[in-house]
């Protein structure tokens, strides 16, 4: 389909049901279908862990948003993950993946794939020299997330997929802070994308689900084949309510893009802050490198509180309209402290945030609130 990106959105995998008319996919609740005679499947469906028409659905229009011939959806981001780890690297591999990796996925590697003998390497990867120094003969993926949680980092998805292909590795790019409507990684030269779909892609803090994206076909099979195996799929009521979120994704990541931008605006004229991460500010380290591979630059807003830590987590239960929470990407504004939520398990590590840094996922209410709200907090 040549179709622009809302329009994709609306209609890839989405065809009039051809039983009924339903404009809109209808929810599959069914676990098995009837056959006609022994192996006389109807529409290719045998058993609801192999296939659902409502996840076909889904699965369709992940594919295209993201520019790939083949997309799977998964019970969640991290089982999206597990399954790519697991689709490529066996044991004696290495794996490099960015120094503030989300906990998750650095928790996946270093407690479990360890233990059946992968090893892997934290690396800044706005810095690719770094990143061409840890390359050994063993390494077989390059693991990318672009911006960076919560530090907002900036790594360049085109030529660290060059550095890639030369070292026989993949790259593999986790794209849920950005959304396929801001930054498609397979255009610029990625192998496979995962997605937290719990996050911009469901858009609506209701429903926890996961995507893998590729348009390499032995790769594909392989997620295929550990989709079913292993059995990590969404039910037909979570891939519907995702599937209803994708049909916003645009309008939704142009108005947090634009949110943010007002709150970064208001940010960084605050005495009370000494430094506001974006990519999308010309003081960011990367700014060129995110104009070249971002439409926008998204809705996640760090920043650093000059008064230190104590004044940063009086922020956080200070505002009204931003809810005290973890997670990001839904139409509400949530602020949380990183240093004591969701990074708390790097203190003391090398991944440690500052105490005094405070994320905001900005949502779509109307800006003037926001930014009052957040004045107000800081006082
Ligand atoms: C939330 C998140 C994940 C994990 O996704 P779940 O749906 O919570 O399993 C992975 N990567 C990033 C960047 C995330 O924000």
């Amino acid at each position: 389909m040549s179709d622009g990106f809302a329009t994709r959105a609306i209609h890839a995998g989405q065809e009039a049901d051809p039983a009924t008319g339903s404009v809109i996919v209808p929810i599959h609740a069914t676990s098995t279908y009837a056959q006609d005679g022994v192996g006389g499947m109807r529409a290719g469906y045998e058993y609801s862990r192999t296939g659902n028409p409502t996840r076909t659905a889904l699965e369709e229009c992940l594919a295209e948003l993201e520019r790939g011939r083949y997309g799977r959806a998964f019970a969640s981001g991290m089982a999206a993950t597990d399954a790519v780890l697991r689709a490529v690297l066996r044991p004696g591999d290495h794996v490099i993946i960015p120094d503030d990796a989300y906990g998750g996925t650095f928790r996946l590697i270093d407690k479990v794939l360890t233990g059946w003998g992968v090893e892997f390497s934290p690396v800044r990867l706005s810095d690719v020299d770094a990143v061409r120094a840890e390359i050994r003969p063993e390494t077989k993926m390059i693991w990318v997330e672009s911006p960076t949680n919560p530090l907002l980092n900036i790594a360049d998805i085109a030529v660290l997929a060059q550095v890639a292909r030369q070292a026989g590795a993949l790259l593999a790019v986790d794209n849920t802070f950005a959304s396929p409507y801001l930054q498609q990684p397979l255009e610029l030269g990625a192998d496979v994308v995962v997605h937290s779909t719990t996050k911009y892609l469901g858009g609506h803090s209701d429903v926890v689900g996961g995507a893998v994206v590729t348009s390499d076909e032995a790769l594909h099979e392989r997620i295929a084949f550990l989709q079913n195996t292993a059995g990590a799929v969404p039910g037909p009521f979570d891939a519907w309510l995702t599937l209803r979120g994708l049909k916003t994704l645009a309008v939704r990541m142009e108005r947090h893009s634009a949110n943010a931008e007002r709150v970064v605006a208001a940010l960084q004229s605050h005495r009370k802050v000494s430094k506001v991460l974006y990519p999308g500010i010309a003081e960011h380290p990367n700014h060129d490198v995110a104009v070249k591979q971002m439409r926008h630059f998204g809705g996640m807003v760090s920043f650093l509180h000059a008064d230190g830590e104590q004044a940063a987590l009086e922020v956080c239960s200070r505002t009204r309209l931003f809810t005290l929470a973890e997670s990001l990407g839904g139409v509400e504004s949530l602020i949380e402290h990183p240093g004591r939520m969701t990074h708390a398990s790097t203190a003391g590590s090398l991944l440690q945030v500052p105490g005094e840094l405070v994320r905001l996922s900005v949502g779509i209410e109307d800006a003037d609130d926001l930014v009052e709200d957040l004045l107000a907090a800081l006082g």
